[in-house]
């Protein structure tokens, strides 16, 4: 094999040179986790970084390259976020309460990743438990952001999204049930898409907030995330919540350019939180859009969007209080023995095994619940959901997509926002309203604000991720933000 390997390309453009001989899955494995290995020193993007189970699948795929059986993703690096189970490989949800956890299955998106061919790079870190917006709540440290490493990544799937900055993987997997796809995506300077709920299956995937939350692509650019969308979307008989909808071509209508999209930039979140540079870049984007085929609509209103937030934490929490109950030391993960009694077991257990935020979490969702706050709460974040859902049904009917800033401010500071929970909130007042309606969205990069990345946020409707991808492709032929890379990193 002829030079070394140019490691900063996309995933597409990885699978040409494989197909084409340039180099084999094996020698582009051992060049990625060489590469990894190096960042780790400055990111702590990897809470299991993979050793030679990555070289017997590189194996593999290189047999299915040299007998015409390569899809997409055969040979293709790929990160995996440490909430997803992987059989045979530790999977701690970024908690200490499962740090011993090694699970006997795959999830099915893995299944279906490893059926692709794709190369597991290793699991990303994250925010304990996918709750929170910065990877600093992980029990095994932070992740750093590439473009500062004084700033976070976002979160909660900051490791996958470190690690595609980076330039270490050109693709990974993250989960979002608030923005933690889309946040880190905005934060690190790539692309981040959260699916339709039910487009992805779950099963498999450590439980946060179960009506919320799906697995989704990060990667450099569109046409990687529709390929990777793709192979892990469709209906699966282990998640009866995945509906039976076709997984169509997601770069079908690449061709087609921003000609007859209708966009609509709500009024509600072109407000005052926004940072001066995140406005202006997300203007340009507009402007872009506007110049090249794009109706742009400023008079579209959700105005239950802002209830959306204090929605959000109270369902997310009241999910997870439920969903967290399984970690009693008796079954599996970290386990205190030694106490005088079962109940004192118990309680050092979850005292001992989970972290601030996670039992924060825990609290707010056990009140939320609680008899005689059940109604007063939980009962009615649930009728606004409804009217959240009905608003966005409502601007739907006469628009394609609708754009907002991924995020009202680019990378915050480590440490900046650990003492002030309200604060780190915040960060996904924009993302959150697509989780409680349930509707697709993407981040795409769109420009830079003091040096720092911005996203621009685009949602579509139900079950449509080709218009989003469509689009993102289309801004891609007029911009060139998607390829820029962090100045510190290789
Ligand atoms: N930041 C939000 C939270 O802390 C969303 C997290 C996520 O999407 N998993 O809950």
């Amino acid at each position: 094999m002829a030079g070394p390997i140019e490691l900063n390309r996309t995933a597409h453009e990885h699978a040409a040179a494989l197909r084409a001989g340039r180099y084999t899955a094996r020698a582009l494995m051992e060049a990625t986790l060489a590469l990894v290995r190096q960042q780790e020193a400055s990111l702590n993007a990897y809470i299991t970084v993979a050793g030679d189970e990555a070289l017997a699948q590189a194996d593999a795929a290189d047999k299915r390259l040299r007998e015409g059986e390569a899809g997409p993703l055969t040979g293709i690096p790929i990160a995996i976020k440490d909430l997803l189970s992987t059989r045979g490989t530790l999977t701690t949800a970024g908690s200490r309460m499962l740090g011993n956890f090694v699970p006997i299955t795959d999830c099915t998106v893995v299944t279906k990743l490893r059926a692709a061919g794709a190369v597991f790079s290793g699991k990303a870190n994250l925010d304990e438990f996918a709750m929170g917006s910065s990877t600093e709540h992980s029990a095994y440290g932070a992740t750093h952001n590439p473009w500062d490493p004084e700033r976070v990544p976002g979160g909660s799937s900051g490791g996958s999204a470190a690690t595609v900055a980076a330039g270490g993987v050109p693709i990974a997997v993250g989960t979002d049930t608030g923005g933690s796809i889309r946040q880190p995506a905005a934060f690190t300077g790539v692309l981040g898409l959260k699916p339709t709920y039910g487009r992805v299956s779950r099963f498999g995937v450590v439980a946060f907030a179960s009506s919320l939350e799906q697995v989704g692509p990060f990667a450099r650019d569109a046409e990687d995330v529709a390929n990777l969308l793709g192979a892990i979307a469709g209906v699966d008989a282990s998640d009866s919540t995945t509906a039976p909808v076709p997984v169509p071509d997601y770069t079908a209508d690449f061709g087609e350019g921003f000609d007859g999209l209708h966009v609509g930039v709500p009024v509600e979140f072109a407000g005052d939180g926004v940072e001066p540079g995140v406005r202006d870049a997300v203007e340009r984007a507009i402007a872009v859009l506007e110049a090249n085929g794009a109706t742009i609509d400023r008079d579209v209103s959700l105005p239950s969007a802002s209830a959306a937030l204090p929605v959000y934490y109270l369902i997310a929490p009241s999910e997870a209080s439920a969903n967290l109950a399984r970690y009693d030391g008796v079954k599996y993960g970290f386990s205190v023995h030694d106490a005088p009694t079962m109940w004192d077991e118990m309680e050092q257990t979850r005292g001992r095994g989970f972290g601030d935020e996670v039992k924060r979490r825990i609290m707010l969702g056990t009140y939320a619940l609680s008899a005689g706050y059940y109604d007063a709460y939980y009962l009615k974040a649930q009728k606004v959901r409804t009217l959240i859902r009905r608003e966005f049904e409502q601007a739907f009917a006469g628009h394609d997509l609708l754009l907002t800033p991924t995020t009202p401010s680019v990378a915050f500071k480590i440490g900046e926002k650990m003492d002030d929970p309200y604060a780190m909130y915040l960060n996904d007042l924009f993302t959150i309203p697509a989780n409680i309606a349930g509707v697709p969205a993407l981040s795409v990069p769109c420009g830079l604000s003091d040096g720092l990345p911005v996203g621009l946020h685009l949602i579509g409707r139900a079950f449509e991720e080709g218009t989003l991808l469509r689009a993102a492709h289309a801004y891609e032929q007029h911009t060139d933000w998607h390829t820029m890379r962090p100045p510190a990193v290789v």
